[in-house]
Parts: structure tokens; sequence; C-alpha cells
């Protein structure tokens, strides 16, 4: 029955949005946790489903790209940006051999604290798959609730973890993803006087006035068929999304 409406909302929006021609207006920036063969977790999308969404994404001749493409506005209409939030360990295992066979790109959300811990990247993952065109960007130092922490835990988790995260990688951190898409006034300056160039939110939606500090994103979820991410790539569940995000105040 929820299976059922969420399939007649999504398409009647993605018909909506066919006939306005909006369906490729904007930059959309893709959200994803975990990829692997263990099922049963809202953070995991299918290892399978994966590989068909890169496939997907190669056949319809979208181009992966990294936030600072989009930030320039040097968009031709068929890119996309891939984020993967919290720095997991089966982004290297599973959804790097996908991505590299298509020759994509994508940009990791990396919680300094997890760094080398059991089933989140090392060092040395990270270093290679920077190597390989891989980003990287910073998602605190312990992945607090940013709206709950006083302004001089904010400078640890936001600006000192930006700094460390540059030590230990070597790379440039310049994006920021805020945890659990929780955001205040107060942590938004902080992350603009840290020094980064944008930073990722879960506000659904594609990208198009963009605002660099509170970037939208399309959350793709362990359920979707082939066809539900076909329409979120087109809008068709970003009325439904933000109904839901309106509701939860976060998603
Ligand atoms: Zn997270």
């Amino acid at each position: 029955m929820k299976r059922m409406l969420r399939n007649l909302i999504s398409n009647a929006f993605y018909r909506f949005n066919v006939l306005r021609g909006v369906t490729h207006k904007g930059v959309r920036i893709l959200c994803y946790h975990r990829v692997n063969e263990i099922s049963g977790d809202y953070l995991t999308v299918p290892y399978q489903n994966f590989e068909m969404q890169m496939h997907h994404l190669a056949k319809a001749r979208y181009r992966t790209v990294g936030l600072e493409n989009i930030l320039k506005g040097e968009m031709t209409g068929r890119e996309i940006v891939v984020t993967f939030d919290d720095g997991y360990l089966d982004n290297y295992e599973y959804a790097f051999s996908v991505m590299r066979k298509y020759g994509f790109v994508g940009t990791i959300f990396c919680v300094l604290d997890h760094i080398g811990k059991a089933d989140y990247l090392g060092l040395d993952h990270i270093c290679e798959m920077a190597q390989s065109g891989f980003s990287f960007g910073c998602h605190t130092k312990t992945h607090p609730h940013l709206p709950e922490i006083g302004i001089d835990q904010k400078g640890i988790e936001i600006v000192q973890a930006k700094k460390a995260l540059e030590d230990l990688t070597g790379l440039p951190i310049q994006y920021f993803c805020y945890p659990y898409g929780e955001f205040d006034p107060e942590s938004v300056s902080v992350v603009k006087e840290a020094g980064f160039f944008g930073a990722c939110t879960n506000i659904p939606g594609a990208n198009r006035a963009i605002d660099a500090f509170r970037l939208e994103r399309t959350e793709i979820s362990p359920e979707d068929s082939i066809d539900d991410f076909r329409k979120k790539l087109a809008g068709g569940f970003d009325f439904m999304h933000r109904a839901l995000h309106a509701v939860r105040g976060r998603s």
C-alpha cells in the first residue's frame, strides 16, 4: 500500500515535471551512505542496485563531477555529483570498483574520528581513491547534532576537524556535510569561517539557484527500483521528500 502510494505520487510529479520541462534543470547531488551485499539496513543500498544505478547514469550520458564544478557554474545539464556520507569501508570495497568501471568519481564525507576504525575507510583507502579522482570532505570530528552543541564545540567539530583531516590525508578538504542534515545559523557561520567553499544538507531537490552552504541532495534509498532512481533524477520524488522533510524537520 505504501509502495503503491509512493509510485502514484512520484509518477504524477514526474509527469508534471516533464510537462513543465524542468526535469533537467539544476544539478542533482546524490546522497548515499553504504553500498554492500548485506541488506536490511536503511542506510545500505544493495550492491546490485548501485551497479544498475551507475549503469543507468552511464547509459544516459551523465558526467560525474565534483562540488567545485557546480559552484563554478560550468554546467551542460548532464552533470551529477555522487556523494557518500560517513566514510564507510564498503564505499571502497563495493562502490569504488563499480564507479571506476564507468570512469565515474565521487565525493566522500569522512568523520575524522572514524577513519581507520573497523568498518570505516583507512588512510590507505582514502589516498588510493583520491588518486583515482575521488574527493574527500569533512563530516565533523564525531558526528554530533550541530544545533545542540555550543560555539566552542562547533569549533572543534568543524574548524579543527578540517585542519586535522588535511594534515592526516594531505588533501585539500574544501567541502563540509552537516551530520543528520542538521544546521543552525551559527553552524553555517562557523563552516564559512573555517574556509570551506560549500556544504551539503539533506534538503531534497536539484540545485538551481545555488546556495553554496545549503546544497540540496537527493537521497537514494535501499528500496529504490531502477524506475524510482530514474524518476528521482527527474525530480519525481522532490515534492514528496520536501513534504516529509518539512514534517520531520530533517531527513
Ligand atoms: Zn552522517
